[in-house]
């Protein structure tokens, strides 16, 4: 048997460090040094990873499919979606701009909901499938998280080296909106998820 700072009744309380020791049963309880609430477990983890996963889902469909860039010129109007936008910086050869836009607006956003949903599904399971290399899959997309704001730098330097163009006016479009909403929404749910679930079921396995 395992020695966790849990099965020891010892509590670490995240604003301040103070290893607490709560009593058996613990929830309630609250840091004897800066009063912040402590829990076992960040509370109702998978109800809340969930909802803002599946929000963010949900909403990469219109952050693809509405124009995320709107130009005007004196021939006419044009607006471009995501996708619009790599093979435009492609045809124009403007190749590496392509490849980070499609990455970062692209591939990351949909990897990062699909290793979400499998450490979601695995933990909520009580599967005791590869822990070391999931809670490595997690840190992993906490990581990606914080660089996700790439996309918004991307997407301003792009519009910089559109206006060199004769264009006379260049707007977001609504699926800028939904663009960042969904970075937002992957970032709120990586942070709801608590990685310590994935290793209850091994913990209770090898008790
Ligand atoms: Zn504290």
């Amino acid at each position: 048997m395992k020695s966790t700072a849990a099965r020891s009744n010892l509590l670490v309380c995240r604003p301040c460090g103070l290893l607490n020791r709560p009593g058996p049963g613990g929830d309630g309880w609250r840091c004897a040094r800066c009063d912040t609430p402590l829990n076992w477990r960040k509370p109702a983890s998978f109800s809340r990873a969930w909802a803002f996963l599946i929000a963010a889902a949900i909403l990469y469909i219109p952050a693809n499919i509405l124009p995320v860039i709107e130009s005007g010129s004196l021939f006419g109007s044009k607006s471009d979606t995501i996708l619009g936008g790599v093979v435009y910086f492609w045809t124009s050869g403007s190749w590496a701009l392509s490849i980070i836009v499609f990455i970062a607006s692209i591939v990351v956003p949909a990897t990062k909901v699909a290793a979400l949903t499998l450490l979601l599904v695995t933990s909520q399971r009580g599967s005791t499938w590869r822990p070391g290399d999931r809670t490595r899959l997690y840190r992993f997309t906490a990581y990606v998280g914080r660089w996700s704001m790439v996309d918004i730098y991307v997407g301003a330097a792009s519009v910089a080296l559109v206006q060199l163009r004769p264009f006379a006016s260049i707007d977001p479009g609504p699926g800028a909106i939904f663009f960042g909403t969904v970075v937002i929404l992957t970032m709120l749910a990586s942070e709801s998820f608590d990685p310590r679930l994935i290793w209850d079921p091994v913990d209770a396995r090898d008790a």
